[in-house]
């Protein structure tokens, strides 16, 4: 996989992951995601994204912290 901004080649670590939404700070340990060797630039999997997505609508529907 090459980065999308400099072309460098990306790599699969394990790393933190942050999402802030509405108040609700979710963090992850060892998120697999690939990084970039040459510029630094996280990319997550689009299954991780879809995932961490719905968790975030769920904890906004049972918090009622939704955006009106
Ligand atoms: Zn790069």
């Amino acid at each position: 996989m090459k980065c999308l901004y400099c072309n460098g080649d990306m790599v699969l670590i394990k790393d933190i992951f942050h999402a802030d939404r509405f108040g609700i700070h979710l963090t992850i340990d060892h998120l697999p995601v690939y990084k970039c060797v040459n510029c630094g630039e996280i990319l997550v999997e689009t299954e991780q994204v879809k995932l961490i997505q719905k968790t975030l609508s769920e904890l906004e529907d049972s918090l009622g912290r939704k955006a009106a």
